[in-house]
């Protein structure tokens, strides 16, 4: 069995190759990207021991992202469900409506380090790519989105927004048309122009740098997260379950972080099941998929038996990815973690009776999911009990979605 390390941050637990547990992640690219790659890898490492640079994030994150987001109770949906005691940090309210924003400062801040004028990056349902070309906007950088031709679709007003702000999007056309294919056109173009661009992944996936860097700037939701803790209870709760859902995983990543060490407290990350009754999903950990190799790394990968990729399918746009961050692969053969998947349907209901019980939560139907498992749960537990939901997105976005799902006209 794969063994986590305590007292050594994760993202730091891999093999000289990049693999984590030796199997997991690594640098799987065409040679022309070893340089680029090698070239960001050392200026990360610096950067993370520069404390100029702390500075520099941590002024961006609190100035520009609005942090700390809010950590509390929430007192109605606790009584309603009579168990355990429910607490949600509102990452929602952080700029742009979720967690993307963290990781878009950072690259952007290394690019400007790199020297390099220019970024690129993926972005599926469309966040990704609106708030890289947000941060690109505010650092005066040139912002290129790779989006799947459907997504670009589907997803019209983000990608007005990224359009406003001065972003180049381009729709991809080559297989599913969505977020899989982006990140590879996103990777493709890396290759052509690392000599005067800087590339982000929008989540932890990738090759393993990417994967780090990413998981480093989502470590921010834990370590405010830890202080409000704290303050709220004075000490760390003896029976405490962390509930996110995981589409990369860089949420949950971040989520997290700060708590690993903590054997007594509870990870417990959230998949798209899909429709209820239908054979698709986005959830490669819980249905134990197969795994292969996706945009660089080695992960549980949801494929056919040839080893094509299978389509996805999920009502929430930012977890409908075939993939999982190799940190979430690694954390759950470690049995440090565990995972199970909400389906559609109730991650609908769970959107319901929050919003119902607690207007001012407003999840999307990414946390929805975590929220779904949080109310399978609690009614079963004790009141000693603390769960803790990170409710990564503001249902706005989803308006429209829900509204055609529950028969209301907006
Ligand atoms: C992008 C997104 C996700 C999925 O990505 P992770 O890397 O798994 O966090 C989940 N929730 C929201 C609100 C998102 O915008």
């Amino acid at each position: 069995m794969m063994k986590l390390e305590k007292g050594i941050p994760i993202i730091d637990q891999h093999d000289a190759n990049g693999y984590w547990g030796g199997k997991f992640g690594g640098n799987q690219i065409a040679e022309s990207l070893n340089y680029p790659i090698e070239e960001l890898t050392r200026e990360f490492e610096k950067l993370r021991n520069d404390a100029t640079f702390i500075a520099e994030r941590d002024y961006y994150f609190k100035n520009f992202v609005g942090a700390p987001t809010p950590f509390i109770k929430l007192e109605n949906l606790t009584k309603h469900l009579g168990g355990a005691q429910i607490y949600c940090k509102l990452v929602s309210k952080a700029t742009g409506g979720a967690h993307k924003a963290y990781n878009a400062v950072v690259h952007s801040l290394i690019c400007k380090r790199l020297g390099k004028t220019y970024i690129g990056g993926d972005t599926g349902a469309g966040y990704a790519g609106k708030m890289l070309s947000m941060a690109a906007a505010k650092f005066n950088l040139k912002c290129k989105i790779f989006m799947g031709a459907k997504d670009v679709e589907r997803q019209s007003i983000n990608v007005f927004s990224m359009r406003s702000y001065g972003a180049e999007v381009v729709p991809v056309n080559s297989g599913s048309q969505t977020l899989v294919d982006a990140v590879s056109e996103c990777m493709r173009w890396w290759t052509s122009e690392n000599e005067e661009a800087h590339m982000c992944v929008g989540s932890t996936v990738g090759p393993t740098i990417f994967v780090k860097i990413c998981a480093w700037s989502t470590a921010q939701i834990s370590r405010e997260m830890k202080k409000q803790v704290m303050d709220e209870f004075g000490e760390v709760p003896k029976d405490m379950k962390l509930i996110n859902c995981v589409g990369g995983g860089s949420s949950a990543a971040g989520f997290w972080n700060e708590w690993i060490d903590y054997d007594n407290i509870e990870l417990i990350g959230v998949e798209a099941g899909g429709p209820e009754g239908s054979s698709k999903h986005a959830a490669p950990l819980t249905n134990d998929s197969r795994i292969g190799v996706l945009h660089g790394a080695t992960q549980y990968v949801i494929q056919d038996d040839q080893g094509e990729i299978e389509e996805t399918e999920s009502i929430s746009a930012g977890l409908d990815y075939p993939g999982v961050s190799p940190l979430h692969c690694f954390l759950k053969e470690t049995g440090r973690a565990r995972y199970t998947s909400a389906s559609d349907e109730e991650a609908l209901e769970a959107f319901q009776l929050v919003s119902k019980n607690e207007g001012f939560v407003s999840p999307s139907l990414e946390p929805s999911h975590a929220f779904a498992e949080a109310i399978k749960i609690a009614p079963k537990l004790s009141k000693d009990t603390i769960i803790v939901v990170d409710s990564c997105g503001d249902s706005a976005k989803d308006s429209k979605i829900i509204a055609e799902r529950l028969g209301y006209k907006i």
